[in-house]
């Protein structure tokens, strides 16, 4: 029975994961560094340890972490996303110390981390990939040989790769030339492997990926889709769920393709398939993450379902308890990463001292956060600060509500990406539901709201200031 876990994250994931343990009477371990001694997550959870000084080094020591859960008394550690959560070591340390570790297991992230293997496994189970070259390249020869068989553009990416880094679109021999030593380099520095490999590169691509459940006892379902075509440099800034993009016989084809593959590769706990879908309606499994995903709210509010209680009863040993018939989908969830950005300025991290924070509330409307009135935002970690979670019953009435919410909500002293989110809910386009993973990079203008906006809200605040003066 699980009823202590370490939580070896930080952020508004961890506060995620503290409140699942509220709900389910386990008491939740903290972590923190000297420069997030007052972060959310160490108020909120029930223990909380400081693991050294600041910068990312303490979340990323496996021993200590795992020393530090046996030392308390755990039974399982929890690695949110990002940091350690796709390190197959961790998973194996915690398994030879009798901690349980609630993910996959090392041999699956292993080979679902490696995405030229992944590739491979996805093929031998009939579900289509991109099309790109076999396993790993040996050269640059090797490279512009695979690429002009499979044709230009192409993407060159690292086997290893994550977080959108290490990727790089090529649309000549001259760009692939320049580029390859250039992402085997950024491959060794970031993920410590210098392999890298091909793929056809599919021209406006819409990015939908597939939420599962697997238990230990061989059952696999899928929550249905999430859109994330929204992206800027291959980095997710909106998430749907279900795609407004997608007919009913395509979601059923990409949820069955999701559950095979979970269920080929002998997947456990909550996971993630991702898939491109092209102008001609084919889709192409692209990668899996074997983690929570930070979108994973949008899937929590059409389904009902709390991905995370699952994960830690998966973890218990559980059976899953839903067959995929029984789970039933309402409505239009969207979610903002609200992220401390200047998107005026190239998106510039914009940390320091949050002055004010209010939180946005009325019908469907939920935040994970981890910013609270005067706490001060770290330089050394994500830019993530809320996620802004808007459910609705119908498409207009979701993109009506998320506009209302990106109104309420109030966060100053820090630039964040809200006003950036208001001005793109304002475009045919996005409204339409139908856009691709090009939009940003397509509406350099959504960038220009600021000095519009402000003069309109200046012309607004003086109007009421006058009419106040004069007593009206
Ligand atoms: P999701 O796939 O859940 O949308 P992202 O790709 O945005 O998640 O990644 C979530 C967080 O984890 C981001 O802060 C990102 O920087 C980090 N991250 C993801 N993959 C890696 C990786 N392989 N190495 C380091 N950081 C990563
Ligand atoms: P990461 O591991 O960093 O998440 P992915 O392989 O999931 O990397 O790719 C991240 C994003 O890059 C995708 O969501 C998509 O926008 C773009 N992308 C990746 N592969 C291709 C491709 N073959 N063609 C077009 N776009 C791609
Ligand atoms: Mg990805």
């Amino acid at each position: 029975m699980i009823r202590k876990i370490l939580i070896a994250n930080r952020g508004e994931i961890a506060v995620r994961i503290v409140r699942a343990c509220n709900e389910m009477g386990i008491t939740a371990v903290a972590v923190y560094t000297d420069a997030d001694r007052h972060a959310l997550h160490v108020k909120k959870a029930d223990e909380a340890y400081n693991i050294g000084p600041e910068s990312v080094a303490g979340y990323l020591n496996v021993h200590r972490l795992v020393n530090l859960a046996v030392a308390t008394g755990c039974d399982a550690l929890h690695p949110g996303y990002g940091f350690l959560s796709e390190n197959p070591t961790l998973a194996e340390i915690c398994r030879a110390r009798g901690i349980k570790f609630i993910g996959p297991t090392a041999e699956v992230i292993r080979r679902m981390g490696d995405k030229t293997r992944a590739r491979e496994a996805m093929i031998k189970a009939g579900i289509p990939v991109v099309p790109g070259s076999d396993g790993n390249l040996d050269s640059l020869d090797d490279a512009r040989r695979v690429a002009d068989k499979i044709g230009y553009p192409v993407m060159l990416k690292a086997t290893s790769g994550g977080g959108g880094r290490g990727i790089r679109r090529c649309d000549s021999p001259q760009e692939l030339e320049n580029s390859f030593a250039r992402v085997t380099s950024e491959a060794i520095k970031a993920f410590g492997s210098a392999d890298v490999f091909l793929e056809k590169a599919i021209v406006n691509p819409r990015h939908i990926e597939v939420q599962v459940l697997a238990d230990e006892h061989g059952n696999v379902i899928h929550l249905f889709e999430r859109d994330c075509s929204i992206q800027r440099r291959h980095q997710k800034l909106i998430e749907i769920a279900p795609s407004p993009q997608l007919d009913e016989e395509l979601r059923q084809t990409i949820g069955e393709y999701a559950a095979r593959a979970a269920d080929v590769v002998g997947y456990t706990n909550a996971g993630t398939v991702e898939f491109l879908l092209a102008d001609d309606g084919n889709v192409y499994f692209m990668e899996m993450n074997t983690r929570l995903q930070v979108e994973h709210t949008v899937t929590e509010q059409i389904t009902g379902i709390d991905i995370v209680k699952r994960q830690i009863h998966i973890a218990n040993g559980e059976l899953l308890g839903i067959a995929q018939e029984d789970v039933s989908r309402r409505g239009f969830a969207m979610q903002f990463r609200i992220n401390a950005e200047d998107p005026k300025n190239d998106f510039l991290p914009s940390f320091g001292v949050v002055t004010r924070y209010y939180a946005p509330g009325g019908p469907g409307v939920r935040t994970d956060g981890a910013i609270y009135t005067g706490y001060e935002i770290p330089p050394y970690y994500d830019s993530l600060c809320v996620k802004l979670t808007v459910w609705a019953l119908t498409w207009p009435e979701v993109l009506d509500r998320a506009a209302r919410a990106l109104s309420d909500i109030g966060v100053y002293g820090v630039r964040t990406t809200i006003p950036y989110y208001r001005e793109m809910l304002t475009t045919d386009e996005f409204r339409s539901g139908s856009f691709n993973t090009a939009f940003v990079e397509a509406h350099p203008e959504l960038l220009e709201y600021s000095t519009k906006r402000r003069r309109q809200e200046l012309s607004v605040a003086i109007a009421a200031a006058i009419a106040g003066h004069l007593g009206f």
